[in-house]
């Protein structure tokens, strides 16, 4: 059975999951083919679909409790189930992360318009606020109304520009592309680096395919020029890497074989 809990350094990950989601390949990827698509090993399901996986990361660095990212609360959704399964008492957050801002990362930063964890402050990249709270975007995305903008009215919010030091062990950068403010954390621990990807890739079909970019990439080209630059990065450092979409528990290592990168789950 797959290991929801693992170590870089003395920084503990938990992976979490809302659910999952199956999907079609070509509306999510409009570049690719189902051809190419075959020729990836685990990338399509049943009925040709590929499979997201809704995942928030919970981190334990220096006496503190972190959680990155906090799913979508649709029907059915488990991330309260699934803390409780991993042993994460939401009552002992400290801090609350979000990677960006879109609804499949924020969708239980509140609960019957009450902050979920009730003891965390809650940490937004600034130039993400800065787009999503703008009147025009807030009519057209109402889960910002919803799960962003009450956390300033409770008093529990903080804004992170580029290099946040989360904790001695957590420091954010920036990834912009799939949106403006878009961030990634780096964990560096012991002589051991790992890193918190977000949406710089949302399938592991994409740390081959670096240029397919996913109509939820906001500014596709600065996307990409992102997301080659992280993987070059990772795959020459050796981070262990938490993918948050992809499949259970999304933790792996960014690796070069005859030449192409491949993404390999441990
Ligand atoms: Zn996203």
């Amino acid at each position: 059975m797959a290991d929801y809990t693992i170590n870089v350094g003395n920084v503990e990950m938990t992976a979490l999951a809302d659910g999952v989601s199956m999907r079609d390949p070509l509306a999510i990827f409009p570049g690719s083919s189902l051809q190419e698509w075959r020729l990836v090993p685990g990338a399509l399901y049943a009925g040709d679909e590929i499979m997201s996986r809704v995942g928030t990361t919970a981190v334990r660095s220096e006496g503190k409790l972190i959680v990155v990212d906090t799913g979508l609360q649709m029907p059915g959704a488990q991330l309260l189930e699934d803390m409780k399964r991993r042993g994460v008492d939401r009552d002992a957050v400290d801090l609350v992360v979000m990677t960006h801002l879109h609804g499949d990362h924020v969708g239980w930063n509140l609960t019957n318009g009450q902050p979920t964890f009730p003891n965390a402050r809650y940490l937004i990249p600034k130039a993400d606020w800065d787009f999503w709270t703008q009147e025009d975007v807030m009519s057209d995305y109402p889960h910002i109304g919803q799960q962003v903008t009450p956390l300033e009215e409770h008093k529990v919010l903080d804004l992170m520009e580029d290099e946040y030091q989360i904790t001695s062990e957590l420091t954010t950068m920036l990834t912009p592309g799939h949106t403006a403010g878009h961030t990634s954390i780096v964990i560096s621990s012991a002589g051991e680096k790992g890193f918190i990807l977000g949406d710089v890739a949302n399938n592991p079909v994409q740390i081959t395919h670096s240029q397919w970019t996913p109509i939820f990439d906001m500014n596709p080209g600065m996307a990409r020029r992102t997301r080659r630059a992280v993987l070059e990065m990772l795959e020459q450092e050796g981070h262990l890497v938490s993918a948050g979409h992809f499949p259970d528990p999304g933790f792996g290592h960014i690796v070069k074989v005859s030449g192409r990168r491949y993404w390999r789950g441990v």
